[in-house]
């Protein structure tokens, strides 16, 4: 067989089980109401949740950086892409996160490959929530250390598997802090508790945490008041650029910046995004007030959506995930939403388990309560029209 006719082959395949995914084109930038395709849609699935992606203030120290230093870095930071824009942030984040030190990388994805490459070594064992991100997920398969997974947020589960292992072996426990598919908040406070009686680091994935969750936003370890090793960030959601983030003691961002290859091997960020981002930690520690918002929002939403007779998954976040069961019905309830001008996804499987297909909202601290009310209109009729609710 020819390379595209096995190619079409396979795609064939991943059409018959309804996994075929295609791109859609935002026409302008990112905001509850956004044109899709060249439709007008309010959208209920950003991760922009301050709003900050589209911010003048960002876009203004963006600008200034972009006439400064041009649009690409050109180089790894090890060679010629390091610029002061990429410490100030590494200074900035590491105050944000009130830990030692911190560094950056080109995504969030990448910052989770570094850490779970280099960090747990062969021997060494790491366990992982079942519901862990993907790019956990790869990073534990591409470490030399041995994976164990426990049970989504089940501490008696995390406590017998780290009873089982012989306590010779290095152990990491590594959890998403809010989880994306399922808006769970990790209990980090049992989390920590348990790491402390086995003798076990603890990493946390705090993308849908930064900016939101603790009383300055500085994700799930404020919100419990703990302080975990490692803090991975992404400042592709609440933050409202690009880019991921590592927080730690000196000696571990020390170590990651001699050890982790997708740091070492890859061009630095555009500076233009760092300086963007510097500003965008400034708005989001005074930010208290959008973010109390951010989360009365959220809590209106799925309040009001329980009361209708919907299952909502997940805890107090700004992601709110409806859940549908069928994954067929799943896709008919987000095309319904579409034709009445909501954009917010279907999730199926093999992103969430069979039989747990959902329509995943997010909300953002800039969606009105028109915008809300509208939402919440249309989930009524359409879960009448669906015999979902009654
Ligand atoms: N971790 C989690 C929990 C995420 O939701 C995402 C983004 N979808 C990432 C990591 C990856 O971050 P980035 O988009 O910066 O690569």
């Amino acid at each position: 067989m020819n390379f595209n006719g096995w190619l079409n082959d396979r795609l064939a395949k991943t059409r018959e089980s309804g996994l075929y995914r295609t791109l859609r084109t935002m026409n302008t930038a990112p905001s509850p109401e956004m044109y899709v395709d060249g439709q007008k849609y309010i959208v209920f699935s950003s991760n922009n949740y301050l709003g900050l992606a589209n911010d003048s203030r960002l876009i203004l120290a963006a600008e200034k950086a972009l006439h400064e230093f041009g649009v690409g870095s050109s180089g790894s930071r090890l060679t010629t892409g390091n610029t002061q824009w990429h410490q100030n942030l590494e200074k900035r984040f590491a105050d944000f996160k009130q830990t030692e030190s911190a560094l950056l990388f080109s995504s969030g994805y990448l910052a989770n490959i570094g850490v779970l490459t280099s960090l747990p070594e062969k021997g060494d064992v790491i366990f992982s929530d079942q519901l862990n991100h993907a790019s956990i997920i790869d990073g534990c398969r591409l470490s030399q250390a041995d994976t164990v997974i426990y049970n989504h947020v089940d501490m008696e589960d995390l406590e017998k598997k780290l009873k089982e292992t012989n306590s010779s072996r290095r152990r990491f426990i590594v959890t998403d802090g809010v989880f994306s598919m399922d808006g769970t908040i990790a209990p980090l406070d049992k989390i920590m508790s348990l790491a402390q009686r086995y003798h076990a680091f603890v990493i946390v994935d705090d993308a849908h945490a930064t900016g939101v969750l603790g009383e300055n936003g500085r994700g799930t370890s404020e919100f419990f008041h703990v302080f975990p090793d490692v803090v991975i960030s992404t400042l592709s959601k609440a933050v409202g650029t690009e880019g991921g983030v590592v927080s730690g003691s000196k000696v571990f961002i020390d170590f990651l910046r001699n050890h982790a290859r997708t740091f070492i091997f890859q061009t630095a960020l555009s500076p233009s995004i760092c300086a963007a981002s510097y500003t965008a930690l400034e708005i989001i520690e005074h930010s208290k007030e959008k973010r109390q918002q951010l989360l009365i929002k959220a809590k209106r939403i799925k309040t009001s959506l329980q009361e209708m007779g919907y299952t909502v998954k997940g805890d107090h976040t700004p992601i709110i995930p409806v859940l549908i069961g069928d994954a067929h019905k799943a896709v008919i309830f987000a095309k319904r939403l579409q034709e009445k001008g909501i954009y917010a996804p279907a999730i199926r499987p093999p992103t969430v388990p069979i039989g747990e297909s959902r329509i995943r909202l997010t909300v953002t601290a800039d969606h009105s309560l028109k915008e809300i009310d509208y939402l919440l209109h249309a989930f009524k009729l359409i879960g009448k029209e669906l015999n979902m609710i009654k």
